[in-house]
């Protein structure tokens, strides 16, 4: 019998076990003793590993019986401690001459030789180890070793399954349900409790058999075919064309791609039972195993290249998943993602949606201005989506960043207790809705909602804002799956400005490009995208889109106020430009016998620090201006808001920033003309004490936010904390930082921040 055939025995006899109604010890054991009887094997067992780094014998053929569940190991002990702490196998002609042998004399295993053990991973998680040994002294053949991998795989999916979880002894538990805590960046306070759910998740294999190799083969051929043209396509580009270094790794990448070696253990192992995505998984694990061993940077440098093709692979077979259809949707859950856009975010379902975890991102990454929209928990912490599971357990706390997985019951009620504070601080806040919005020494702040979305807009009955500091118009462009038209966008503006019922209400004009993508907008690739076609820019280039919208905001204002703010000014030339576009609208309504509203103010956002040396000039030609400290401070520090690793790498409440922020309030102050700030920094009890200092008085903030800041305003004395500010601000020589200044001042005037 061929290896070939061996093998593709062992995978039919262990999709049988599989298969049968047994239980998971019963399970167990039949597949021990099959892999071993189709290697040949006097031994085969399994060691699974529990959250107390110990390697337990949960099965076993050839050793004594009497050992299972018994004999035990310690991670890094033994040659079965070695390959788990390792993570690749061993293949040992003779074991009890290894150095690092541990004899364990219950098992009654002096008699065997060779041994070659495994590694039993999921997603780069170790779960145990799966060992034959034989009385001869001899190696195992390297394709021997591989069929030892395939049947790991199987066992591998049986604990991760959950199906051993019986199995374990009073007081102990399996790896795979170890709890852990990580701890990042906190973007949005609260805490959210439910289960994982995986965007993007990794591709699972389903189905590790197949039932007909040849169709197996020919989906397999269909699969890399269409991932090679792809490739093909990507390396002809015009825009690729040349030479230079990119064109060396993207040949390489073609050479990887078009590697016959590597198609054809993946066709091995589809002819050894395997189905397509099984086989490329394995393969693809070997290799990393092998590239990740290897110290030359120029091999484990190509080990991505090859992670990314198999990537590919994966998706064409199984059809790229979306995430959508995996999750549970029904019940409190936490999207634990690499990063995502806003628009993903908004296509879970918000009803059970309480939290966000992502790798990348910051706190004016748009996705966690949406996150924070939605009044739900988000931390950024790094390396999170290796250690989850879909359905896992899963607390984040918002409030320190953290995120903890599969959490033991005393930590879940501990952030119960956390919760029901919170609802108690909740209560607080609601107490202070209809309280006024004013200092000590009785000077009145404007506390205003940055909103965007439908559900935003009970958030300002919620919360006692003042009005709508900041309405991002794109949101509901980003929501939709073709442009909004004229009537839809008049009709959801309209809603808007019900909803306020009186108050206040300042529309931003569409703010796309950058990370804002619309679906249905050809999108040109950028290399600096926040520095690019984007805002502004784009509606000045298609006046198409602008007017559409300026024509909706004037028939939905008909009987009220109209304020519009344009976004990403950089010159006072475009504030003309856009405003003759807007005046011709105004005539053309007058023209076709139309009402207008009552009044129209037009501002802009200052974002982009040429405007800080044209305030002069800008104010003349504005009612208002509103300063976006988000993408003030990332163009001012260049430091990119999407960033993770920019985070905190400045601190806004600098003195070059702060500065620039006086000095807008005092032009507009000599101009006599109005302003307001609305970037996440108005939503901190904190920096607001300092927008306050130095001269805001109207501040536009996430609805969750307007509670915690009247609290601060309503106990600040504000004219003995500008002076404090403005001696800080002008002093060359400071001892202190301004984050320590104003915590001092807290403290010793009991203002809560
Ligand atoms: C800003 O840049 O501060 C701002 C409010 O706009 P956005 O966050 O939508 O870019
Ligand atoms: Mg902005």
């Amino acid at each position: 019998m061929s290896q070939k055939t061996g093998a593709r025995v062992l995978l039919k006899h262990l999709r049988e076990a599989m298969a049968e109604p047994l239980g998971p010890q019963e399970r167990l054991d039949k597949i021990v003793q099959q892999i071993a009887v189709a290697m040949a094997a006097e031994v085969c067992s399994v060691y699974v590993l529990r959250t107390d780094e110990v390697l337990e014998l949960f099965a076993t053929h050839g050793l004594k019986a009497d050992a299972v569940h018994q004999s035990q190991l310690k991670v890094g002990q033994g040659l079965v401690g070695k390959i788990a702490s390792r993570g690749k196998p061993m293949n040992v002609a003779d074991a009890q001459k290894h150095p690092a042998f541990a004899y364990l004399p219950e098992t009654g295993e002096d008699a065997y030789h060779a041994f070659l053990g495994v590694p039993m991973t999921r997603a780069g998680r170790a779960l145990g180890v799966l060992v034959v040994q034989r009385e001869a002294t001899e190696r195992y053949p390297q394709d021997e070793v591989e069929a030892l991998e395939t049947a790991a795989m199987v066992i591998s999916d049986l604990v991760a399954s959950g199906d051993l979880k019986g199995l374990v002894q009073q007081g102990t538990e399996l790896e795979l349900s170890r709890p852990i805590s990580l701890t990042g960046v906190k973007l949005s306070a609260g805490i959210g409790i439910g289960r994982v759910v995986l965007h993007e998740p990794r591709v699972v294999v389903e189905q590790l058999f197949n039932d007909n190799a040849e169709r197996e083969l020919e989906r397999f051929a269909a699969a890399i075919q269409s991932v090679r043209e792809a490739i093909d396509k990507m390396v002809d580009r015009d825009d690729m064309a040349g030479d230079g270094e990119h064109v060396d790794v993207l040949e390489t990448y073609r050479m990887f791609a078009h590697d016959q070696g590597w198609a054809r253990r993946i066709e091995e192992g589809i002819s050894a039972g395997l189905t397509a995505e099984a086989s490329t998984e394995k393969v693809a694990q070997e290799n990393r195993a092998r590239m990740s061993r290897s110290t030359d940077p120029y091999l484990r440098e190509r080990m991505n290249d090859f992670d990314d093709l198999a990537r590919r692979l994966m998706k064409r077979l199984v059809g790229a998943p979306s995430s959508l259809m995996s999750a549970d949707e029904t019940a409190p859950f936490v999207v634990i993602a690499q990063t995502m856009t806003a628009a993903e975010l908004l296509d879970y379902n918000s009803d059970h949606l309480v939290g966000l975890v992502i790798e990348e991102g910051t706190a004016t990454s748009h996705v966690v201005i949406v996150a924070r929209a939605l009044g739900i928990a988000v931390a950024q912490v790094s390396d999170v989506v290796p250690r989850s599971e879909n359905d896992d357990h899963v607390i984040v706390d918002g409030d320190e960043g953290s995120v903890h997985l599969r959490p033991v019951e005393d930590l879940r009620n501990a952030y119960s207790e956390r919760m029901d504070f919170a609802v108690k601080r909740a209560a607080r806040f609601d107490a202070l809705r209809d309280m006024p919005s004013v200092t000590k020494d009785g000077v009145e702040i404007d506390l205003l909602l940055n909103a965007g979305l439908t559900m935003d807009l009970p958030q300002l009955r919620a919360s006692g804002a003042a009005g709508i500091g900041l309405f991002r118009t794109e949101l509901q462009f980003m929501i939709s799956s073709a442009l909004p038209k004229l009537g839809e966008q008049a009709t959801f503006y309209r809603s808007v400005l019900e909803a306020a019922d009186g108050k206040p209400v300042t529309f931003r004009t569409l703010d796309v490009g950058g990370d804002k993508v619309l679906p249905y907008l050809r999108n040109i690739k950028e290399d600096n995208p926040a520095l690019g076609w984007r805002a502004i820019r784009l509606a000045i280039d298609r006046p198409g889109l602008l007017r559409v919208q300026l024509r909706a905001l004037l028939k939905a204002a008909i009987g009220h106020t109209l304020r519009i703010k344009l976004p990403m000014i950089t010159t006072v030339g475009e504030i003309d430009q856009v405003r003759a576009i807007l005046d011709r609208e105004i005539a053309a309504q007058g023209r076709f016998g139309h009402e207008l509203p009552n009044k129209i103010l037009f501002g802009t956002m200052i974002e982009v620090p040429s405007m800080l040396f044209q305030l002069d000039e800008l104010m003349t030609r504005v009612d208002f201006v509103s300063v976006g400290s988000n993408d003030l401070f990332q163009f001012m520090t260049a430091s990119d808001r999407t960033n993770a690793a920019m985070a905190n790498r400045y601190p806004p409440l600098s003195r070059p920033f702060l500065r620039a922020l006086r000095e807008i309030v005092r032009a507009a102050e000599r101009h006599g003309v109005s302003f307001h700030l609305c970037g996440e920094l108005a939503g901190e009890p904190l920096p607001a004490m300092a927008l306050l200092a130095i001269g805001y008085r109207a501040i536009s903030m996430p609805g969750n936010s307007i509670g915690r800041v009247k609290e601060m305003v309503r106990a600040v004395e504000l004219s003995k904390l500008t002076a404090t500010m403005n001696d800080a601000l002008d002093d060359l020589e400071p001892a202190q930082t301004l984050r320590e200044l104003l915590r001092d001042f807290a403290d010793q005037h009991g203002v809560p921040v």
